[in-house]
């Protein structure tokens, strides 16, 4: 049986690895050559974007705000992109007006 100090003496250093590995992840910045960010048409610069093949693009449209955009730094987490960091000027098809 496990005692409740050798319980905590695992669990503790456990659960801080996964946070941490979990934060990592997260903070892990999109590249523009990901298959996600190639669906998606993002890039970095929004002005860089296809207008062509996505017209849905405006200008004045970027990750900053848009309502998948987590945080207020130069780059945030976006669940489209499976929580990668994207830059607050970027843009992808999936952009919707911050509410
Ligand atoms: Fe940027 Fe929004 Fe596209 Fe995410 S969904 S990459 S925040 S425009």
């Amino acid at each position: 049986m496990v005692s409740r100090r050798q319980f905590i003496l695992t669990a503790i250093p456990a659960a801080a690895a996964v946070a941490t590995s979990g934060r990592a992840l997260a903070q892990t910045r999109l590249d523009e050559t990901e298959a996600p960010a190639v669906a998606l048409g993002y890039k970095h610069d929004a002005t860089k974007v296809d207008a062509k093949k996505f017209p849905a693009w405006q200008a004045g449209r970027n990750c900053a705000n848009c309502q998948l955009y987590q945080g207020k730094d130069a780059w945030g987490a976006c669940g489209a992109v499976g929580g990668k960091l994207v830059n607050a000027k970027g843009w992808c098809v999936a952009w919707v007006k911050k509410a």
